[in-house]
């Protein structure tokens, strides 16, 4: 694992060796973050022969390095997600967090789980007007929320930042790679296979199927499954030209003093805003404070790269500005031109489930369970999301210098509008 908070105060790591020689399976996973991890679980659960192949350890990718937010529903509105989608698709995207809290309750999993709600609190009052609405959305279809006025708001986040916003309850932190790490062990225990180390390199079609080689190891699967996120490579021809790949970048203090700790985010929940280069955070189980948001393109980023993200604690909580920062890593997030995670039938027997737009945490846990259905023989009218055809982006390549432009372009306005107000951007 490259360093982090999380893979420094992780569970123990378990040991899933390398697959070496010839194998048959009923279902080889390609890719072990949550969304593979969470489909060879439900498999095993069913008794499917599942066998997950990682190219580095379980939860190596985003989902062992992000901000362990278990946010619900997806970037679209609820009723603008109906309206396209129908009812069913709106409660499976609100859903994901009840799916994860409910994994790791039934399969004991060691993650500090915190279920006290998820904040989005709003920049000004536009954003205000957006979260509102979406709150509303929510209450109407019975969501256990609150809308939060400033005194409120101000008291749960413990600085005066914000207008207004409001919570969702349903929402929760856990520390990520624990959760990936205790995954893996109960689809293991349930009877799948886990490997790490073990890059697959090449897929082709069998009269039986499917082989997939890694090198040491062929093995021969009636179906495959692709859960590689912003980490997909060419395995598949133009799956990698459907996510633009973008690193999301986080920092942490050293544990704070109870009382500091009890000054920020003081009743457990965690917050992600509506600024448009978004800061999330949160305090992790040893009470550091843990935030995140955009940071520079690059796989392991160091110290003198937490520029914007410390003088935005030091604008939040200026009681932590001097503190010194313990970790400093960052992870690709996979984002997708509409903003929607896809689950796409590539051939036959051949799935994939990616581009979370930065909120996987619980939609990569309930894709996975998804596309177990789909591998485990679930008629396609019966997986609760839209079955979408592949559509590499035209131009792909010119997508993450275009994504880089327009974030330099939206720091400039967040920075205008925090000094001068919306108008001023
Ligand atoms: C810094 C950061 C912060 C984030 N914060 C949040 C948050 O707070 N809340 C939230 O909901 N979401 C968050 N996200 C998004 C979330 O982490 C991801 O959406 C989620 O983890 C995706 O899971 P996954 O299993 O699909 O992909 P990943 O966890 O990225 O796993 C993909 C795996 O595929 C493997 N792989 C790729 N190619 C091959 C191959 N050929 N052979 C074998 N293995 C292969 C990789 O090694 C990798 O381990 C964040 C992401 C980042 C990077």
């Amino acid at each position: 694992m490259p360093p982090s908070l999380w893979a420094a105060t992780a569970t123990t790591k378990k040991e899933y060796p390398r697959l070496q020689g010839v194998h048959l399976a009923d279902v080889v996973i390609v890719g072990g973050g949550f969304t593979g991890l969470s489909a060879a679980l439900h498999l095993a659960e069913a008794g499917t022969k599942a066998l997950v192949l990682e190219a580095h350890e379980p939860g190596w990718g985003a989902s062992g390095r992000n901000g362990g937010q278990v946010i619900p529903g997806l970037k679209y509105d609820p009723d603008e997600l109906e309206s396209h989608f129908g009812p069913e698709v709106v409660k499976t995207a609100g859903g994901g967090p009840d799916l994860v809290f409910s994994l790791i309750e039934k399969h004991a999993i060691d993650c500090h789980p915190v279920r006290k709600g998820w904040i989005q609190p709003a920049h000004d009052s536009k954003a205000l007007g957006t979260v509102l609405g979406r709150a509303a959305q929510w209450a109407k279809r019975g969501v256990d929320m609150e809308v939060l006025e400033k005194d409120r708001l101000d008291q749960l986040m413990g600085t005066g930042f914000y207008v207004g916003g409001w919570i969702d309850k349903r929402g929760g932190g856990i520390q990520p790679l624990s959760y990936a790490r205790g995954l893996a062990a109960a689809a293991a225990k349930a009877g799948a296979g886990i490997h790490g180390d073990s890059p697959v390199k090449a897929l082709s079609r069998a009269p039986a199927g499917w082989i997939v080689e890694t090198g040491d190891a062929t093995i021969t699967a009636q179906k495959v499954i692709l859960a590689t996120n912003g980490y997909t490579d060419h395995l598949w021809p133009g799956l990698a030209k459907t996510v633009v790949p973008i690193y999301s970048f986080q920092i942490a203090t050293r544990p704070l003093g109870d009382n500091v700790r009890r000054s920020i985010l003081p009743e457990g929940q965690v917050a992600s805003d509506t600024r448009r280069l978004l800061w999330y955070y949160r305090l992790d189980h040893q009470g550091r404070l843990v935030m995140g948001g955009r940071g520079p393109f690059k796989e392991t980023p160091g110290y003198d790269d937490a520029g914007s993200l410390k003088s935005a604690i030091s604008r939040l909580y200026p009681q932590v500005a001097e503190d010194p920062l313990e970790f400093v890593w960052a992870g690709k997030v996979a984002m997708t031109q509409d903003h929607l995670p896809h689950l796409h039938v590539l051939a036959d027997g051949l799935y994939a489930g990616l581009g979370f737009n930065g909120r996987g945490v619980a939609m990569g846990t309930v894709m996975g369970r998804m596309l177990a259905l789909l591998a485990g023989g679930a008629d396609p009218r019966d997986v609760p999301f839209p079955i979408t055809a592949m559509k590499p982006m035209a131009f792909h390549r010119l997508h993450r210098p275009a994504v880089m432009a327009i974030a330099e372009y939206y720091k400039i306005r967040d920075a205008l509008e925090a000094r001068f107000g919306s108008k001023a951007a």
